[in-house]
């Protein structure tokens, strides 16, 4: 994508700073665009480390207040939040879709998703509960307590730009931080109104801000001595990279990364239930989800019907604006980005597996500029083909034979992700064994997409995460918190 100078006409957004928007202070900006229409709708500033240390200065100097607010307070804001973002729902649903191009229905779950976070982060007054023990030695007790250790610092990519975030932020800041969200430079817009909804809840100036940009505000975020830690969602090398700097710079870090998810498919399973499954998994979000089902391993005979019934359910799907209705599918977030999936899809064919269907072509005609790929199938995948390896992240699934669930264990084992996995099968044995050796961190049984609740830890391992606290769950308030000791003699 090109970067812009300020004389166009479109206005740029703000970063959010000590409660205010502000101007940043660097002359570069990236357009937003509308990837149904290719519209461009805001442009966004490619911010500076000046920019960065205004921002962390900013939490640093609301870290004391807001630390010594009760938990209990902390959560009614949060409370208050929750009820916000509920009134506002379909109006951020919308702008949503218009940013990302996801269905307007898959907008309001993402949304959902990330409401039940701040619903989760509103119990901090017992999460953030530490123990004790009486008589550790004659007369003496110990006890732990949870502090909050500052400011954190969250990287967020663009496939779920209000979830995301909200993995992150609601948790650091009831846990007593501070923070600072960089959003995806692709579609950062509705979290703007997010962010403005927390300050109208009572969120205090400078505990959450926001500086938009690319790379060099994450370098900044890393290098910033006053960041204790770092939150980063990305692809596996990002997460990687970003997880040995912060780590060599001190910090806390999880960074999580891509993914490669494969769909075990026992003869024993309801071939017309796994339909469904696997195709709302593969092609939902138009593939542009970390959860995403892409390699289909059918058993045995399996294979055949499984097939054949995928491809015909998935020809059928509609593409088209997620604002319209009767849309199943949306665009690519971007052409850079549908011209990187129609490069997969040649190499897939280059490669010998045989494409039974295929969304290159793909239009609509009222969308003539939008980011088109249509569901793509290919049968003969094999593990070292680079569309049976790599994460292609978009509407694309291949279909691969096994023989047993050793067959199936083995390619999942020799992939570099280990982000999610599903088996299908009405063997509560077979189901268990799979859980029990797949080695992966979200596993679905039955289930397509196997996303874990807000209470949940969410998280991969191998390749698609860096780190050892996932986000959600209790795990969040481990990592937003120091446990320290406390060893009392009267
Ligand atoms: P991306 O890696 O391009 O960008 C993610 C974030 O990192 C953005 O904020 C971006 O500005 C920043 N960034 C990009 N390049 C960077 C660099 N070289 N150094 C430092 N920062 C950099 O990812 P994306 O395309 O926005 O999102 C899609 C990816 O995210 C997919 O790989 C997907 O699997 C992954 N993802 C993973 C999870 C998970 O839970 N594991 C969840 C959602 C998305």
């Amino acid at each position: 994508m090109a970067t812009l100078t300020r004389a166009s006409t479109v206005r740029p957004i703000f970063n959010y700073i000590g409660g205010e928007w502000v101007a940043s202070s660097g002359t570069r900006s990236l357009p937003v665009e509308d990837p149904a229409t290719g519209e461009v709708i805001r442009h966004v500033p490619l911010s500076t480390a000046a920019d960065v240390d205004r921002a962390v200065g900013a939490a640093q100097n609301a870290f004391p207040g807001w630390r010594e607010t009760p938990p209990v307070e902390r959560a009614r804001i949060l409370f208050r939040l929750k009820g916000l973002l509920e009134q506002h729902l379909d109006d951020l649903a919308e702008n949503l879709t218009r940013e990302h191009g996801k269905a307007v229905a898959e907008s309001r779950g993402e949304i959902r998703r990330g409401i039940e976070n701040v619903e989760h982060a509103c119990g901090i007054p017992t999460l953030m509960m530490g123990t004790t023990l009486e008589d550790v030695a004659p007369g003496v007790d110990c006890e732990t307590i949870r502090q909050p250790l500052g400011v954190f610092a969250g990287i967020t990519p663009y496939n779920f730009p209000v979830m995301i975030p909200m993995w992150f932020w609601p948790y650091a800041v009831a846990t007593g931080n501070t923070f600072v969200l960089k959003p995806s430079e692709q579609d950062p817009l509705t979290h703007q109104r997010i962010v403005e909804l927390a300050g109208e809840a009572g969120l205090p100036p400078g505990v959450l801000n926001v500086v938009h940009g690319d790379r060099d505000v994450v370098s900044a975020l890393i290098e910033h001595p006053d960041v204790a830690g770092i939150s980063s969602v990305g692809s596996s090398d990002v997460a990687r990279s970003i997880y040995a700097k912060a780590a060599a710079s001190g910090k806390r870090v999880q960074a999580f990364g891509g993914a490669k998810n494969h769909m075990v498919v026992f003869p024993d399973a309801d071939y017309d239930y796994v339909t469904e499954a696997v195709v709302s998994s593969v092609f939902g979000s138009t593939g542009q989800r970390c959860l995403a089902g892409s390699v289909v391993v059918g058993i045995g005979e399996a294979y055949a019907p499984i097939r054949e019934r995928i491809v015909d359910r998935a020809s059928a799907l509609r593409l088209g604006s997620g604002l319209d209705s009767d849309v199943d599918m949306g665009p690519l977030i971007s052409e850079k980005h549908a011209n990187r999936v129609r490069e997969f899809i040649d190499q897939g064919a280059a490669e010998g597996a045989k494409l039974l269907l295929d969304g290159r072509g793909a239009s609509v005609k009222a969308y003539p500029r939008g980011h088109w790929v249509g569901p793509t199938v290919f049968d003969e995948v094999r593990p070292d083909m680079t569309i049976g390896r790599e994460e292609i992240f978009g509407p694309v699934v291949g279909f691969t034979q096994a023989r047993s669930l050793d067959d199936a264990l083995a390619m999942i084992h020799a992939s570099r992700y280990g982000n999610a996995t599903s088996i299908f099968t009405s063997s509560g044995r077979t189901a268990r064994e799979f859980r029990y050796r797949a080695g992966i961190s979200m596993i679905g049984v039955n289930i397509g997409v196997a996303a874990p609740m807000a209470f949940f830890p969410f998280g991969g391992s191998r390749g698609s995460f860096y780190g050892d606290l996932k986000a959600q769950g209790h795990d969040a308030i481990e990592f937003y918190t120091d446990k320290r000791v406390v060893i009392s003699r009267w």
